[in-house]
């Protein structure tokens, strides 16, 4: 036991672990802190962003004091490829969940008996079982880690009543410290999480939430399918996720992608369970890279290389936004999230909410309701107004964001541009909605503006009308979207329930007078031939600067990948717990040509090295060899 070393001998010590276990060169932002915490038996509350190396913190203190750690997590998929990972760098580790094999129940039980097991993870029902608790009794538990914590709050995105029992642990673990790990806390979640396991006086660690790597761009939906496969030729080659709403838009889009010619399969929770399982495996081992899912996809996939997360609808809070966007750009590498929002979307889950709450009535929680419609109502609100992403994701949790310009969201890169005749096209709409009475949806007077002898408009005389056919030449979607606009500036109402329909809001007769100016805007015509961003602020201890990598070094990363990919398809892994695309990156610039120079990239510790080392040198030489022949 090395937990009572003095602070020097405990950061060397550390250090040690770090260099020579996982590879890395140094601690991140509050991972010293964090393990600090455990090695001293403390409480802790940490929260750092998606891809913030929460693992590190629980992982390296069990391996420094030679100890076992138990890790509650919630998902089997996440539980079994954080033990891969761990077996790679060598570290005793092991899942407990139902679905265990009679072969690997042996094998823990060898590993727990000769004290050589640092990490136990466990699915918080299977804790709970009277058997494994008093098992665990005779074990010398150093902590417990509780991944994902915000699962135990009402307030979270993902409550599970099962974390609720946690706090039991405390009872029969007195002695035994807890340390609580998520991404997600707005301040309300974070008190939830320290009153609920009763922490005792915790150090409390809040990370950064800005991810300045992510991209965030928030664009009127208009055309759907052309602004999704545009976003997808943004990332060639890459891993991306698409969010649809419902089930059935995303066979919908999926199947429109494929028609484009780009290989998109569609994940849904009414897909049988097989096909589940596959898609999930395909999109892991990388042989399927565009997945079109409903929010079913995600929680247990932490493929780290995705670049592209679309919400092809507007999700219910922040939070979710938050956590789903989180899944992009997990190595550390710059990613896109592109979200196409319609006002529309915030009508479809209120009426789906206020549906579900009557539905369980007096059953869940009365307060329920109220707060998922504030939870959207301030979703909406981040993704009508035109105000730094990265600020207002900061400022939601909690924390003040100070850079002026974030350069890496649609408003800092000024990504839209007003509509030439905007205002007289404002006035159209406001008219057409006027002249129909103010009775009917957006889709009747979008039909009326484009002049479509539909039966509805044909019924009503709706095609006397002045208005009719005065805007031939939009398309629905887009015409649809600047109905949105108008929404969102008040210019006009859009009434509640199943079938909303349109009427003045203030202001609106000020325009259509002239008195005052309407604006309508459009993403800019060249936002499509960007390329993706870059982002040269290197992030303090160790998100280094990312590259974009060409020719050559393009060509050797996509070899290296293979190689992984193959190594991969062996073990029975997923490919990242290999080796993630930062490692592979760096090996692709820097070239490597003996096992010294391969173990001081990031990422590779004396483990992988014995494992893998040859295999990618023999790869990087033979690289080599065609760009010196291929020179001019
Ligand atoms: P989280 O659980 O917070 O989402 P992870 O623990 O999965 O994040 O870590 C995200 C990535 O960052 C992983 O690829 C991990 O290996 C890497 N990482 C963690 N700590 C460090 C570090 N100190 N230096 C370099 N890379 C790190
Ligand atoms: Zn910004």
């Amino acid at each position: 036991m090395i937990d009572r070393l003095a602070p020097d001998a405990r950061d060397a010590a550390v250090a040690a672990t770090l260099r020579r276990r996982f590879g890395f060169a140094s601690l991140r932002p509050l991972q010293r802190e964090a393990i600090a915490a455990a090695l001293d038996g403390r409480d802790a509350l940490v929260v750092l962003p998606t891809g913030g190396g929460k693992s590190l913190c629980y992982q390296l203190p069990a391996l420094v004091q030679e100890r076992l750690t138990v890790v509650v997590s919630p998902l089997i998929a996440l539980m079994q490829d954080q033990v891969a990972g761990l077996r790679l760098h060598g570290v005793a580790a092991a899942a407990v969940h139902s679905n265990l094999s009679a072969e690997a129940r042996a094998d823990l039980r060898r590993a727990a008996a000769d004290g050589s097991l640092r990490l136990l993870f466990v699915a918080p029902e299977r804790l709970f079982q009277d058997e494994f608790l008093a098992w665990l009794r005779t074990r010398d538990v150093a902590a417990f880690a509780i991944d994902e914590a915000h699962c135990i709050s009402q307030w979270g995105h993902d409550f599970r009543p099962e974390y609720r029992r946690l706090a039991e642990l405390r009872q029969q673990f007195p002695a035994v410290p807890f340390q609580a790990f998520t991404a997600t806390a707005t301040p309300r979640v974070r008190a939830d999480i320290q009153a609920q396991l009763r922490l005792r006086d915790p150090e409390v660690l809040v990370g950064a939430f800005d991810r300045p790597e992510l991209c965030y761009r928030v664009l009127p939906r208009q055309d759907l399918v052309e602004q999704v496969a545009t976003a997808i030729g943004r990332h060639p080659d890459a891993a991306a996720i698409v969010y649809c709403i419902a089930r059935k838009d995303t066979e919908a889009l999926a199947s429109a992608l494929q028609r484009r010619g780009i290989a998109a399969e569609a994940y849904h929770a009414g897909l049988p369970a097989a096909e589940r399982t596959r898609l999930s495996a395909d999109f892991r081992a990388e042989r399927l890279d565009v997945i079109v899912a409903t929010v079913a996809f995600g929680m247990g996939i932490d493929r780290s290389d995705v670049r592209l997360v679309v919400h092809a609808g507007m999700p219910k809070s922040l939070e979710a936004y938050q956590q789903e966007t989180g899944r992009a750009g997990r190595d550390g590498l710059p990613a896109e999230c592109l979200l196409l929002y319609s006002a529309a979307d915030a009508a479809k889950w209120r009426s789906l909410m206020r549906r579900s709450a009557a539905e369980s009535e007096g059953v869940g929680d009365p307060d329920a309701l109220e707060a998922q419609l504030l939870l959207l109502q301030q979703m909406q609100r981040f993704a009508g107004r035109a105000r730094c992403r990265h600020r207002a994701i900061s400022e939601y949790f909690g924390q003040a964001y100070a850079e002026p310009n974030c350069g890496a969201c649609d408003v800092c890169l000024d990504e839209l541009e007003p509509v030439p005749d905007g205002h007289v096209l404002a006035q159209k709409i406001l008219s057409a909605v006027v002249r129909t009475g103010q009775r009917f949806g957006g889709n009747h007077v979008i039909d009326v503006l484009r002049g479509r002898r539909v039966e509805r408009v044909l019924a009503r005389g709706h095609d006397r009308l002045p208005t009719f056919g005065v805007c031939k030449e939009e398309s629905a979607g887009r015409l649809g979207n600047y109905v949105d606009q108008l929404v969102d500036a008040g210019l006009l109402r859009r009434s509640e329930g199943e079938y909303p329909t349109l009427s003045l809001g203030e202001g609106a007769m000020a325009v259509l007078r002239g008195d005052a100016r309407a604006e309508l805007r459009v993403p800019k015509a060249t936002l499509a031939a960007r390329g993706k961003r870059r982002r040269d602020d290197a992030r303090p201890g160790g998100r280094r600067e990312a590259r974009d990598l060409e020719g050559a070094d393009r060509a050797l990363f996509d070899q290296l990948r293979a190689l992984r990919r193959r190594i991969a398809g062996e073990l029975g892994v997923p490919p990242y717990v290999v080796f993630a695309d930062a490692t592979l990156e760096e090996m692709a610039l820097r070239r490597p040509e003996s096992p010294d120079a391969l173990l001081a990239v990031r990422g590779i510790g004396q483990k992988k090295l014995d494992a893998f080392g040859a295999r990618f040198l023999a790869a990087i030489a033979a690289a080599g060899g065609d760009a010196g022949a291929g020179a001019e």
